[in-house]
């Protein structure tokens, strides 16, 4: 079950709920938001019902919600509505809908400064842009480490754009937490559970993307290492997965888009460079996407595509990421018309 505790509640009435669950033979997680804390008890104590109903009574409870997936803080069923993951004056999982794109990797001060003012310019609300690059041949380029860091800041300061860039192991936290405003974990690390946990106690939104072998509840539960450790600003990342289909890098899986907005209230980022890997595809799949309910696309832009040093084939030219944000104008709308439908999202914890 999932405790929320009221806004101002005492350190002594979250000390309290806990031991109290730890009576009833419960492990406690708790997430202290900057707003509230979230107390998540995990375990199958035989006296359930009577457990819920003495943390409800407890003193600074809000409210006690039993959550039947195993995913407890991921889980729908623990958060009504949407979480709101705000990241530079913009809101990831509200009524806005953001696009973050840029190059693969970073590869010099002209590369990343053009790139960041010409996806400026055409829309885009983050700058993406990999230091450290996860790449299937050692031989190949490895990214340009703290250099390309201290390039991508660069970059913010003169664009004002926010900054997400990969983390690929635990020795690197602290640097790459200095510089970045969104962690992106990678496909092949999604199941580093090392990485995950320590990510829990990292403040920054963290950009998690799904394993190209692993399956949604995988992914969730990768999701949920994350927050149980006490970092509750997740987004999930659908990039494709490998199949047969050898036409296309992988095998975009729009369905994964409503799946998890079925499953979770996690904001969702869709990624159609890596999950196609040909440039051609990507305007239709990011208007699918949009179509599907993504919060978010994450797009590789770069000024010369042959040139580049990973990712070329998929990477737009600065005109078609213009084109591409014109076309998807009416889809958006369409998209802002069924988000103010729905209920109203609630900030994260
Ligand atoms: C990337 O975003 O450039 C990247 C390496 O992505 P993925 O982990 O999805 O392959
Ligand atoms: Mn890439």
């Amino acid at each position: 079950m999932i405790i929320s505790m009221k806004h101002g509640a005492t350190r002594q009435e979250i000390d309290h709920v806990c031991q109290r669950l730890a009576e009833f033979g419960y492990k406690a997680h708790c997430i202290e938001g900057a707003e509230r804390v979230v107390i998540g008890a995990i375990g199958l104590p035989e006296r359930k019902q009577q457990a819920m109903e003495s943390i409800e009574a407890a003193l600074g409870v809000e409210s006690v919600v039993s959550v039947s997936q195993p995913f407890k803080f991921v889980s729908k069923e623990s958060h009504p509505g949407k979480s709101i993951i705000k990241v530079n004056g913009h809101s990831i999982g509200g009524s806005e809908f953001i696009v973050i794109a840029g190059p693969c990797s970073v590869e010099s001060e002209q590369q990343i400064i053009e790139t960041a003012e010409e996806v400026k310019r055409a829309g885009a609300h983050i700058l993406r842009g990999g230091a450290f690059k996860p790449r299937t041949s050692p031989y190949d380029f490895q990214g340009m480490e703290e250099e390309g860091l201290k390039l991508l800041q660069k970059a913010k300061e003169h664009t004002g754009l926010a900054i997400c860039t990969e983390l690929m192991s635990v020795e690197d936290i602290s640097l790459v937490t200095e510089y970045a405003d969104v962690i992106q974990i990678g496909a092949r690390n999604m199941q580093n559970f090392n990485l995950l946990k320590r990510l829990g106690k990292v403040n920054r939104p963290i950009l998690l993307k799904r394993g190209m072998s692993s399956t949604i509840k995988e992914l969730l539960f990768s999701a949920e290492y994350i927050l149980s450790g006490g970092n509750a600003n997740v987004m999930l990342c659908e990039r494709g997965i490998r199949t047969f289909e050898t036409y296309t890098r992988n095998t975009y899986d729009i369905s994964a888009i409503p799946a998890l907005e079925e499953l979770t209230h996690l904001p969702i980022v869709a990624d159609p460079s890596h999950g196609t890997g040909k440039r051609s595809l990507i305007p239709a799949m990011a208007r699918a996407s949009v179509a599907a309910g993504a919060d978010a696309l994450i797009v590789e832009v770069h000024p010369n595509p042959e040139k580049a040093f990973s990712d070329g084939a998929q990477s737009l030219r600065f005109s078609d990421f213009e084109k591409m944000m014109k076309e998807l104008k009416p889809y958006i709308e369409l998209w802002k018309g069924s988000r103010a439908a729905q209920p109203p999202a609630l900030a994260s914890k």
